[in-house]
């Protein structure tokens, strides 16, 4: 069994109200190979809700107190993160998960690149705060991206 976003398996629960769905983790939904997890969702925001960005670093920096999360027009949300990503760490341990998928770019998901704090569009290395504490915690995490690492493509 698998995590996966839940906005990959197309339930519009991103900030804007969109998802991106992504049609292998729809299938492995359908096959219940996957249960989906909203770690902005889990920390209590509801959709839609503002945009956040890490600043001064990234997740992991956020879980050790040196960076925060903050919504585009300045409030300070690092709990709500904090929080989210407890309870998806429980999620994944309480599935037993072999990997967690989650969405790149994201302040929470992200696993190699995120959104740089300076709300342009602009990406940095990095992980989001949910990523982070997964990876601390000796789960693998992917991206959509990583899918075919997880899942080779048979001939
Ligand atoms: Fe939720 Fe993560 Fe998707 Fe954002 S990227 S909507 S936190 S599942």
């Amino acid at each position: 069994m698998i995590l996966v976003s839940s906005c990959l398996a197309g339930l519009e629960v991103r900030y804007n109200g969109t998802h991106c769905l992504n049609q292998k983790i729809r299938q492995m939904l359908d096959e219940n190979k996957a249960r989906t997890v909203c770690p902005e969702l889990l920390g209590g925001f509801s959709t839609p809700r503002e945009p956040a960005e890490i600043i001064g670093g990234d997740g992991g920096d956020v879980l050790d107190g040196k960076a925060r999360v903050i919504e585009k027009t300045g409030r300070d949300v690092t709990e709500l993160y904090i929080n989210g990503a407890y309870i998806t760490l429980r999620k994944a341990q309480e599935l037993n998960a072999t990997a967690v998928v989650l969405k790149e770019f994201s302040p929470s998901c992200g696993s190699s690149k995120i959104y740089n704090g300076e709300f342009l569009g602009k990406k940095m290395s990095g992980n989001g705060v949910t990523s982070a504490l997964l990876k601390r915690n000796g789960i693998r995490v992917v991206s959509e991206e990583g899918l075919t690492d997880l899942f080779p493509e048979e001939d």
